[in-house]
């Protein structure tokens, strides 16, 4: 879900881009205007982020999925060596296409506790001399999360936040690149932005085609090529919203009630919803139940529906339910989807 302003004024401005007299997705990327936007899109991110100075901030195409590639190829040379915290779907394929670049550790693998759980700190060591350490940050499709990352022993850690991202504050101390897809919680598919630490562009390769190189992408400020000019400017009015909520620490408290007012209620189910994840662990973005009684799924799904609750069935690959209550999600939403559990319960109990 987009928030709905962002998704208005894009739709107002669509066809004359401010009295320009053109869409701004007709204009080149090098005039004024598309420049403009761009720009003020970089420095709205970095200011409701708080991103320090040592980091730049980019956008790449090819999603999220193309950083799990990008990132390897550029800083694993030959004997080169990263960690992976495998907590789930995403943390598992960024490894896989690690693994077919340089040397790619498994430090922990939450699949004895079928990726229920984060690990605790005592649970991981890092190989000294990692180049890097990859952990997802939010897992979409199991609903686990870190509540806070770990201490690294210094390794820099690569954080995939395609599904938290500004839902939250985060320690920017031993964070060498973040990365997000746009799509769950800032505007429409089409892109990622990376936020890379100033040495990890210096340390980045070289010999490696245009598109891979990071370097090329920070000194062109993102524009070594066509930027998804479209995804950027709703990047822009969703940043826009963002502040006119109060910031990360407003949506914070906002995503947490959202997430709480789910959790408790499953929880007081006695049963009849069941959250397999960890309470330390659980997701504030994605949350996800299974029903005691799984005959009873596509009646819940049917009856959901019918409420105008929709997108609520679990990703393909682990069945059950799952609410994705990004930022753009509001309280209300929420509350019409708790009412509809009790009231399901209630009815088929
Ligand atoms: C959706 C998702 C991805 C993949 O994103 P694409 O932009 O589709 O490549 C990667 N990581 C996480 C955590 C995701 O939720």
């Amino acid at each position: 879900m987009l928030p709905l302003p962002a998704l208005e004024e894009a739709a107002q401005k669509l066809v004359d881009f401010e009295g320009s007299g053109m869409s701004l997705v007709e204009m080149s990327h090098r005039g004024k205007v598309y420049e403009r936007v761009h720009n003020e899109t970089i420095a709205l991110f970095r200011e409701i982020l708080t991103v320090p100075n040592e980091f730049q901030v980019l956008f790449l195409q090819g999603g999220a999925t193309l950083q799990f590639a990008m990132i390897p190829m550029a800083f694993l040379r030959a004997g080169d060596a990263a960690d992976f915290i495998l907590t789930g779907t995403w943390a598992k394929k960024a490894h896989e296409d690690a693994s077919l670049v340089g040397r790619a550790n498994i430090i922990w693998d939450g699949k004895t506790s079928k990726y229920t759980r984060m690990p605790q700190q005592k649970e991981l060591s890092f190989t000294s001399g990692a180049r890097y350490v990859h952990l997802c940050s939010n897992e979409t499709i199991g609903g686990v999360q870190w509540a806070s990352y770990p201490d690294t022993a210094g390794v820099p850690i690569v954080a995939d936040m395609s599904s938290d991202i500004l839902s939250r504050q985060f320690p920017w101390n031993n964070i060498g690149l973040v990365f997000a897809g746009t799509q769950k919680n800032l505007a429409p598919a089409g892109m990622a932005i990376v936020v890379i630490r100033k040495d990890f562009i210096a340390a980045a390769r070289k010999d490696l085609p245009a598109y891979l190189r990071y370097d090329l992408h920070a000194e062109n400020n993102s524009l070594y090529n066509t930027p998804p000019t479209f995804t950027v400017w709703a990047t822009n009015l969703t940043l826009k919203w963002i502040k006119s909520m109060g910031g990360l620490e407003a949506l914070e408290r906002l995503n947490r009630e959202k997430a709480t007012l789910l959790y408790d209620l499953i929880d007081a189910s006695g049963g009849y919803y069941k959250n397999p994840v960890e309470k330390a662990s659980r997701s504030l973005m994605n949350v996800v139940w299974l029903l005691d009684d799984d005959g009873l799924e596509d009646d819940f799904f049917k009856e959901a529906e019918r409420q105008g609750l929709s997108g609520l069935k679990g990703h393909r690959s682990v069945g059950g339910c799952r609410a994705s209550i990004y930022n753009a999600m509001p309280m209300e939403g929420v509350r019409a989807l708790a009412d509809f559990m009790k009231e399901f319960m209630k009815k088929h109990g």
